[in-house]
């Protein structure tokens, strides 16, 4: 109920606008770098001391071609800095086709597609790699229809699949080749019955049958989990790679590395937190106690 309602309300202007108002300056950060490129390259700094990290520019569901355009801009502007402070290397890129042009009335595919590559293109010559975020059900036809295009010229891009769509052992099974980059989460959506798993055991069940699956199929399992009990059965499986948000469990994060585990830090920056914001709210009660506390406790 409450995932629900947070969830919805991550799609509310009228909430979007109290929120970014309030004083939430403490329990956003703990979640997002920054709002700039300097903020996000101070905390990559830190985090690849242990761990590797991929760098998300904020924003999502842009509905208009300059904007779009300034998503591409943003993301070459953050892969010259990274390549220029020697980050290339441990630090690659998430970004969202919901910015970059999936969300546009018209010509939504091609644009997507075009701005996507160029995005590709920037991190192929800095040396890094790009993995393409997964958004809601109705977008993922067309996600994994412009990943498979991205991977004829790179074939390093990273897919991501969500286990709590009941159709993503099958599309597990056309991503699980050598060289396949695969990040498995559940899936941060609010979706319906009739598409997804709703209990947690099913959708935990479903998680692991696709990792069994991507693990068979020689490519590069990317496990992105917070649960325990998912992140112990990823650790029976080779190769793999955990991923984790950034702010979410950091100290199982430094002691998996610790361990010799090959672990990746989600890392979001910029002004556009809300929606992203809302999502980790929605993942754990805890959190929206937290951020509740911080409205009340106000000036
Ligand atoms: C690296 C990475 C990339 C992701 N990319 C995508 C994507 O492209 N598309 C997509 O739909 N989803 C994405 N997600 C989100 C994912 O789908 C889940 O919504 C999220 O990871 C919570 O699920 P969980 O597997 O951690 O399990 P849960 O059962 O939700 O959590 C397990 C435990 O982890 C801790 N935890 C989990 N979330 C939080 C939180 N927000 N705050 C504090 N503690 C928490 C709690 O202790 C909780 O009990 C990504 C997640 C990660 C880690």
């Amino acid at each position: 109920m409450l995932r629900t309602a947070l969830l919805a309300a991550s799609r509310s202007p009228r909430v979007r606008a109290l929120v970014e108002r309030g004083p939430t300056r403490a329990i956003v950060t703990r979640f997002v770098a920054g709002t700039t490129v300097d903020d996000v390259l101070a905390v990559v700094r830190e985090l690849v001391a242990d761990r590797l990290v991929t760098v998300d520019h904020l924003g999502e569901n842009v509905t208009d071609r300059a904007g779009a355009r300034a998503t591409v801009g943003e993301y070459r502007v953050l892969i010259a800095r990274l390549r220029d402070a020697g980050l290339a290397d441990r630090a690659e890129v998430s970004v969202k086709l919901s910015a970059l042009g999936q969300a546009l009335e018209r010509d939504a595919q091609a644009v997507t597609l075009e701005h996507a590559r160029a995005v590709c293109a920037a991190a192929a010559a800095a040396g890094t790699t790009v993995t393409v975020d997964m958004e809601d059900h109705t977008t993922t036809d067309a996600t994994l229809a412009t990943v498979r295009e991205l991977r004829t010229d790179h074939p390093w891009v990273g897919a991501v699949v969500q286990s709590q769509l009941r159709r993503t052992l099958a599309d597990c099974r056309d991503l699980a080749h050598p060289g396949s980059r695969v990040r498995l989460c559940k899936g941060a959506y609010d979706e319906p019955a009739s598409v997804a798993y709703r209990d947690p055991d099913e959708v935990r069940a479903s998680f692991a049958r696709c990792l069994d699956v991507l693990a068979a199929g020689g490519g590069l399992p990317m496990v992105a989990t917070h649960d325990p009990a998912m992140i112990d059965l990823a650790r029976s499986r080779e190769p793999r790679e955990l991923q984790m948000l950034y702010g979410v469990r950091p100290r199982a994060q430094q002691e998996l590395a610790a361990e010799g585990e090959r672990v990746r830090v989600y890392l979001p920056y910029g002004t556009d937190w809300y929606a992203y914001f809302m999502r980790r709210l929605a993942e754990r009660p805890a959190n929206v106690g937290f951020f509740l506390r911080s409205l009340l406790t106000r000036g």
